[in-house]
């Protein structure tokens, strides 16, 4: 299991509860990931909430995703939801509720009825991640976890080359310096192994998602030859915290759904003319507007010199309590004062950034099989076919649970269980020659390595630039031309950023499948004009 945010924690977890050992790698502790990080909560249809129904839930994801969900994906995910409420219910979290005892249900765009649990108003993703990290310890689950500290996933390992069964992973611990040669490198043989790393956001300047989120899980499965769809498909947050020109986390849609709206540097408010909704329309609706408004309306003159400097939307919610704001949203109302905003007084600057991918590894949303024998996908970095071309809010956390009981479940019918953990200890292959240790120890410095990491800069700015919100076909054609030449540039192995070529080889693929797209749909927006707009190269 690799990777430790909400999908292959609560897979370990559920492996466990069936009495099936595995290893859970964690590479940067369990708060380094989206799932920690998520605010707003999780969308589920529960029986005692009578304002709502499946068939709203399901209507709502069908039309936020803009015409390209898999329905019976959707239905089959959906109506699984009141099932995965209890079974985190069973591992200790406590949502927000009433005084009575009954749920205190969220609103977020695009969802016709209040249906979002959360935790500790505005923490849903700490809430969540801190009860199952003390599941983890539970005398009754802890004996089939080992978990696997430090390490990072560098190659999935198919004996006999692309295409052919995955029968475990390469892991390299980066923090360790080998005393012996490749002492800091792990080999895992396993019968199933999980890709749970999470999405690709982070490859794009401005994002909300920790940097770890650069697809390297999505990377490997393209290279071990599985089936990777939808890449293009990126939600742009409509609200990332715009602070002194950077992006400093998220100001959740659950502040619009509670009466939050957005104004341009003259305060005036413009959602009523983009959508229906207004400012609860679908984040890619959202995204656009703001985008829109950019262009046509400078920042505010006032702010050129301070920290909202650039900014040009701002969300108000000062028509809000302060004390209604602290209970229901404490950490971003902590987040804010810390940035010097009082949120009940003064507006807070806002620029949309990438936040989620709808895109990645294929899986069958019934087990999370991929098309390779042996490896499978839970959470973000899969398609399940859910999402379509625009998630709906909320919707993400929910696809990580009800995907990661059926992966476990499946796991458990289709192997037979080790019986001991010895039997899943580290291995060395005698097969691998010298020259791919010395291939998956030059990945293993990818992140060390200050030429990778510029190259990795420009990759986020060009994304931005040229693959953002707002997309041209001129663009994409050039950013497919930078990346063909730098994939060719790098083929040697003594360049410096060779261990860039198979995140090269995954861009090409994302590029070419948004230049296939005919027409804009949901997150993939095509320009009305050629050029690329100037306002397309700066955060908006
Ligand atoms: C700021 C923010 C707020 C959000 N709010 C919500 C919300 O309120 N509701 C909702 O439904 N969704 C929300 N989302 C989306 C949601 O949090 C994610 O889609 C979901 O948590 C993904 O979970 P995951 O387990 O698949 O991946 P993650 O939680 O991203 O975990 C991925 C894990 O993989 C590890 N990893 C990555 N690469 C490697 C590697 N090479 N080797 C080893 N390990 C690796 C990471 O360290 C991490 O542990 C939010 C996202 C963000 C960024």
């Amino acid at each position: 299991m690799i990777g430790s945010g909400l999908a292959g924690v609560l897979t370990a977890l559920e492996l466990a509860t069936l009495k099936v050992p595995c290893v859970l790698v964690v590479q940067e502790g369990f708060h380094v990931s989206s799932s920690y990080y998520a605010q707003g909560g999780i969308a589920a249809f529960l029986p005692e909430n009578t304002q709502d129904s499946l068939d709203s839930h399901i209507e709502d994801t069908l039309s936020a995703g803009a015409g390209h969900c898999d329905a019976q994906a959707v239905r089959a995910i959906l109506e699984d939801a009141s099932s995965l409420v209890a079974t985190l219910n069973a591992y200790g979290v406590v949502w927000d509720t009433h005084p009575d005892g009954t749920y205190a249900y969220g609103q977020e765009g695009s969802h016709a009825c209040r249906r979002i649990l959360h935790v500790a108003g505005d923490a849903t993703g700490k809430g969540i991640m801190d009860a199952l990290k003390i599941a983890l310890e539970r005398p009754d689950l802890k004996p089939y976890i080992t978990l696997l500290e430090g390490y990072h996933l560098v190659s999935l390992i198919q004996p006999d080359g692309k295409g052919t069964p995955v029968r475990g992973a390469v892991l390299v611990n980066p923090h360790t310096k080998p005393h012996a040669e490749n002492e800091n490198m792990c080999l895992y043989e396993a019968d199933a192994t999980v890709l749970a790393t999470g999405g690709y956001a982070r490859l794009w300047q401005y994002a909300t998602p920790p940097a770890c989120n650069l697809g390297e899980g999505i990377v490997s499965a393209y290279e071990a030859g599985a089936e990777i769809k939808d890449l293009p498909f990126v939600q742009f947050h409509p609200t990332a915290f715009a602070y002194q020109g950077q992006v400093k986390g998220l100001i959740s849609e659950a502040l619009r759904g509670e009466g939050g709206r957005l104004v341009n540097a003259q305060g005036e408010y413009f959602m009523t003319q983009y959508h229906p909704l207004a400012d609860l329309a679908p984040r890619d609706v959202v995204s656009r507007a703001i985008f829109e408004t950019c262009q046509h309306t400078p920042p505010a003159p006032q702010c050129e010199e301070d920290m909202t400097s650039r900014v040009s939307v701002f969300l108000d919610m000062t028509h809000l309590s302060e004390a209604f704001l602290k209970q229901r949203f404490p950490s971003i109302y902590q987040k804010c004062i810390q940035a010097g905003i009082d949120m009940a007084t003064t507006p807070i600057p806002v620029t949309p950034a990438a936040h989620y991918t709808m895109g990645g590894v294929w899986t069958d949303y019934r087990t999370g099989a991929t098309s390779i024998e042996g490896l499978y996908a839970v959470g973000e970095v899969a398609y399940t076919g859910l999402h379509g071309a625009n998630r709906l809010a909320s919707n993400s956390l929910l696809e990580c649970g009800v995907m990661a009981r059926r992966l476990a479940k499946h796991l458990v019918a289709q192997y037979e269980p080790k019986q001991t953990l010895n039997l899943l200890k580290a291995q060395v292959f005698d097969a691998f020659s010298p020259a791919c240790y010395a291939s998956w120890q030059a990945r293993a410095k990818m992140r060390r390595c200050e030429a990778t990491q510029q190259s990795l800069s420009t990759i986020q700015k060009l994304l931005w630039q040229y693959m953002g919100v707002v997309r041209t076909q001129k663009g994409m054609q050039t950013l497919l031309e930078y990346f063909e030449e730098a994939h060719a540039e790098t083929a040697l192995p003594t360049h410096p950023c060779h261990a860039l070529q198979s995140m090269y080889d995954f861009l090409i693929l994302l590029v070419r499948q948004a230049l296939m797209l005919p027409q804009s749909q949901g997150a993939h927006t095509l320009h009305t004009s050629e050029e690329v707009p100037v306002v397309a190269s700066r955060m908006y």
